[in-house]
């Protein structure tokens, strides 16, 4: 397996680009007609369904698919669900999308504030998972994880993008309760929140160590802020999470503060906007709006060959479908023109050793790529540490001869976890059928 650990690195020249510290606030786009919601397809498909098409719904309204199915949506709007239908996302991720039509008035949910009307746990991971940020709060109560340290993101893994700082800068009270409603409810006494530059000195009052961090790319990524930090190196195949430490941005922190002033689930997204001409503007959305919907505002239009992203230039993924929604860890949509875009091409590696040279935990990606070209992801995994990547796109960004080594990445570890999984499964299959039942055995005897 693995050899090498994640470890030093060089200073890149990019650098994150930081915000002016006082930001108009987002436009507000309201979706025109519907919205789309992903729901995750892990619930018992053969349980009897709890949502039709037809149904109604209302705004922070928790839905499921199935009876006692623990995934759930939040409607972020009032409404009829229009279509329930399979989506297949990126690497094959499946979801069921969750269409709803817009009623012209709006009546909010109740729920949450009859049910979870002091904070705790179980409440928040009930209701609140599915909130702007995308917060994983489920690590928090898994005692397989043992959490011992919140880390806030308040600033953006990818360059452009300034949703977290911006939230950091225009909603600081509701990010200071939701760090103490977390510590109130996990027990866990040490929360940081990261911020870039010296935009954050002195707001210690917040009740989190404040920790400012360089502002070369890709210092904001989950695996950099670990060692330069925390001091701790995340060992290749592992995660953050295994490590005890769970990370949230500071949208999803300042949601489930408002959550409980409000008494009402927030369900509108902030995004930064970059289109064509480089300009940047935060944006305040339903989950669920059609990107049509964005661009229609701001009248982008989207030609042949130009192309969105979802996430950020580094490492984002690329949008095809205009009617795809805003989902809530969408926190940066960028729209490249064809003349700008980066292309990829099929001239072989020239061995220039620039993706080595820029490769924060010195891959040697000039080898990677060739077993990952091959398609011999396992040898790719065995002798040249694809699980140490931190996925931060350097090496594609610099590749003179435009190879897409990072999305070469990206599938080869998709491809290695789906084999593990259906090995998995085979494995469990085989003893069930070896295993004897209860009955078995009693015959036998
Ligand atoms: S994406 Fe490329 S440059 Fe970044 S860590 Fe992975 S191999 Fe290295
Ligand atoms: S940057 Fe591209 S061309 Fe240069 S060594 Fe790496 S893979 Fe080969």
């Amino acid at each position: 397996m693995l050899k090498k650990s994640f470890f030093g690195l060089s200073r890149s020249q990019i650098e994150y680009e930081l915000l002016p510290a006082r930001l108009p606030e987002p436009d507000r786009v309201a979706p025109s007609k519907k919205v789309t919601l992903f729901h995750t397809r892990n619930g018992n498909q053969n349980a009897p369904a709890a949502l039709q098409v037809g149904d109604k719904v209302k705004t922070g309204q928790k839905i499921s698919l199935f009876a006692d199915d623990p995934a759930y949506v939040t409607s972020s709007v009032t409404g009829t669900i229009s279509s329930i239908s399979p989506y297949s996302g990126d690497f094959g991720k499946t979801y069921n999308a969750i269409a709803i039509n817009i009623d012209e008035s709006e009546v909010l949910d109740d729920q949450f504030k009859k049910q979870v009307q002091r904070p705790d746990l179980a409440g928040i991971i009930d209701y609140l998972s599915f909130l702007p940020g995308n917060p994983q709060l489920s690590v928090l109560s898994d005692p397989e994880t043992k959490i011992h340290t919140i880390v806030i993101m308040g600033t953006d893994s990818d360059l452009l993008i300034g949703t977290n700082q911006a939230i950091v800068q225009s909603r600081l009270d509701a990010v200071q309760k939701g760090i103490g409603i977390l510590r109130d409810v996990t027990g866990i006494e040490k929360i940081i929140l990261i911020t870039a530059g010296e935009s954050m000195q002195g707001y210690g009052h917040i009740g989190a160590q404040v920790k400012n961090i360089d502002t070369a790319y890709p210092a904001a990524l989950p695996h950099m802020i670990m060692k330069n930090v925390l001091g701790e190196v995340v060992p290749a195949g592992k995660t953050c999470t295994d490590m005890g430490v769970c990370f949230l941005t500071a949208e999803a922190t300042a949601a489930i503060g408002n959550a409980f002033s409000d008494q009402q689930i927030p369900v509108r997204k902030i995004l930064t906007l970059v289109t064509k001409d480089g300009k940047q503007r935060l944006i305040e959305t339903a989950i669920g709006t059609p990107i049509r919907d964005i661009l229609d505002t701001y009248g982008v239009s989207i030609n042949e060959e130009d192309r969105i992203i979802f996430g950020g230039p580094m490492a984002g993924s690329a949008v095809y479908s205009l009617d795809h929604p805003v989902m809530p860890d969408t926190d940066g949509m960028v729209v490249i023109d064809r003349s700008d875009a980066a292309y990829s091409s099929d001239y072989p590696c020239i061995n220039c050793g620039d993706c080595v040279r820029v490769c924060p935990t010195q891959i040697q990606v000039h080898m990677l790529v060739r077993f990952l070209e091959a398609g011999q992801y396992e040898e790719a995994a065995d002798s040249y540490d694809l699980y140490s990547c931190i996925e931060c796109g350097l090496c594609s960004f610099v590749c003179v001869s435009k190879i897409p080594i990072f999305q070469y990445i990206r599938l080869a570890k998709y491809e290695l976890e789906r084999a593990a999984a259906s090995e998995a499964m085979d494995t469990m299959e085989t003893t069930e059928e070896t295993e004897p039942t209860e009955g078995a055995e009693a015959t036998d005897a």
